[in-house]
């Protein structure tokens, strides 16, 4: 077998790889280290690489694969290679990959790096229990170095679980560079011989991920950190398959505020979590770029060029990343602001279109939504939205087929009912006659009605709006009577009068 190509120059074509186990959805820590892999692979015009590990058999679900996909292709990270789309080093799948897993195993067999052990489980549980009781720290004692192959075979005459477990040298050290940590030592006394192969003929991660990403010629392997103390297991079976081990670049974890862990407690933990919730893909990408890597200045809104152009896992950064939602929050409304409003309008459309029950509109607002319509609405809540979650309740009373506003919200804000009720009236008469239908025009009519009236605009209005809109927090108010256009503001304005009618307040009163 030749030896890896050159791995020590980051800016020849770096093949990189995501290798997700497809066990449940793809944490927001996963997505950041495919990120990270992509962005290494589009900097240096190089390959990502989309593996599939799916040797635990027993956690093994379809539908997990089908989502880290779906996170993947929502966030723009496009694979060159994969199990969709094939590539040079198919299949990209570990199960369809168990006959390379199985010839390794024998290679490092017959170079006698490795050997079958029978030990059986109660076998070493005993052992644990024997460590535990002097103080000692659980672990295997290499005991099955020592089968003859006669005892080997008999074991397997009899039934007996076979696996296979690496030869760890019994001392030493190992030194290898990570690209985040720098040099790191390991003592080979804290390390047992490790199982490459079990017993149902499926390797572990350790074994399958060191064939695969010298098959597939991967140059980095970018990780959680979680990683660090596997590394020598990985390096020693390259080593002993005669193979140059790739770039590691280990990645610190993602913490939230409070200083622990991330998890769910922390808000969102899937990728696509923040898909339903209104974050847009490049909010998302832009965020997670800069949880763990620094361009070296405080720039914190890049595009994805600039990403790509600007990146570089040396700059990755070594100590851990906390998790602010805020500050997401916060770049998600800048990048809204930085759409067209032609571009917000198509980002809208499905979101408000989604059933009822998944967050979009009201199922009774007819599906297809009038595109039209919705363009002219885009303006009057673009520079207000954090998340394109939010024009469902900001949009939702320009679709309704009626708002019910609340009695006490119409006489809100320095006015009473009788009041709210004599503005409505007025009000009424005037959006009946109004000519043209337009903000401006309607806004200086207000304006005289209220002199005329010896009322200040706030308790005039305040009604209005209510009542058009079903809240006080509302868009501009002409530019939203406008846009609803007067038929269906004068049957709102009207069943609010009736409203307040009903409560006892009606005008005169
Ligand atoms: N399948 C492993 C995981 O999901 C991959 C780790 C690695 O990147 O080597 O954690």
């Amino acid at each position: 077998m030749p030896l890896s190509p050159d791995r020590s120059s980051a800016n020849a074509g770096a093949r990189t790889r995501f290798a997700p186990s497809p066990t449940g959805m793809l944490h927001i820590g996963g997505v950041r280290t495919a990120l990270y892999d992509w962005l290494l692979a589009r900097k240096t015009g190089g390959q990502f690489v989309l593996r599939i590990e799916d040797t635990d058999r027993a956690r093994y679900d379809p539908e997990a694969e089908k989502s880290i996909m779906e996170s993947l292709r929502w966030l723009g990270l496009d694979w060159d290679e994969g199990p969709d789309v094939g590539g040079p080093h198919a299949p990209y799948t570990q199960s369809e990959r168990l006959d390379r897993y199985r010839d390794a195993t024998q290679r490092l067999l017959d170079s006698g790096h490795a050997y079958e052990d029978d030990t059986t489980p109660e076998e070493l549980e005993e052992l644990r229990d024997r460590q535990k009781a002097v103080g000692k720290p659980p672990g295997y004692d290499n005991r099955g170095r020592h089968r003859t192959p006669a005892q080997i075979e008999e074991s397997r005459a009899k039934g007996l679980q076979i696996v296979v477990r690496m030869k760890v040298p019994d001392r030493g050290i190992l030194r290898f560079n990570d690209t985040v940590r720098g040099d790191v030592e390991f003592d080979f006394a804290l390390l047992q011989d490790f199982v490459i192969m079990k017993s149902d003929g499926y390797p572990t991660y350790h074994l399958a991920h060191v064939i695969d990403d010298h098959d597939m010629d991967i140059t980095h392997v970018i990780r959680g950190e979680e990683w660090i103390p596997s590394t020598p297991r990985h390096i020693l079976i390259h080593q002993a398959l005669g193979w140059a081990p790739p770039v590691y670049v280990h990645v610190p974890l993602i913490l939230g505020k409070d200083r622990s862990k991330l998890s769910k407690r922390h808000g969102a933990a899937s990728a696509l979590e923040y898909r339903d919730q209104g974050f847009l893909p490049e909010a998302v990408f832009n965020f997670l770029a800069l949880l763990g890597w620094s361009p070296g200045d405080d720039t914190e809104v890049m595009s994805r060029d600039e990403t790509v152009r600007r990146f570089s896992v040396e700059r990755i950064l070594q100590h851990p990343a906390v998790f602010d939602s805020e500050k997401l929050l916060w770049m998600n409304g800048v990048l809204i602001r930085q759409l067209s409003a032609d571009e917000l309008m198509e980002r809208l459309l499905p979101v408000l279109e989604r059933p009822e029950a998944e967050g979009g509109l009201p199922d009774s607002v007819a599906r297809p939504i009038d595109r039209e319509f919705l363009r002219k609405l885009v303006p009057l809540v673009h520079e207000r939205l954090k998340t394109l979650n939010e024009a469902v309740e900001s949009l939702g009373f320009f679709f309704a087929d009626e708002v019910r506003p609340d009695v006490e919200a119409l006489s809100e804000r320095k006015s009473d009912p009788a009041t709210a009720a004599r503005s409505l009236e007025a009000s009424l008469a005037l959006l009946k006659s109004v000519e043209p239908f337009e903000p401006e025009h309607l806004e200086a009519e207000f304006r005289a009605l209220a002199e005329s009236l010896d009322m200040k605009p706030g308790p005039l209005f305040t009604p209005v709006r209510v009542a058009v809109t079903g809240s006080p927090m509302a868009p501009p108010l002409f530019d939203t009577i406008a846009a609803i256009g007067r038929e269906r503001v004068v049957e709102r304005v009207a069943n609010a009068i009736k409203l307040l009618e009903a409560n006892g307040a009606g005008a005169g009163n």
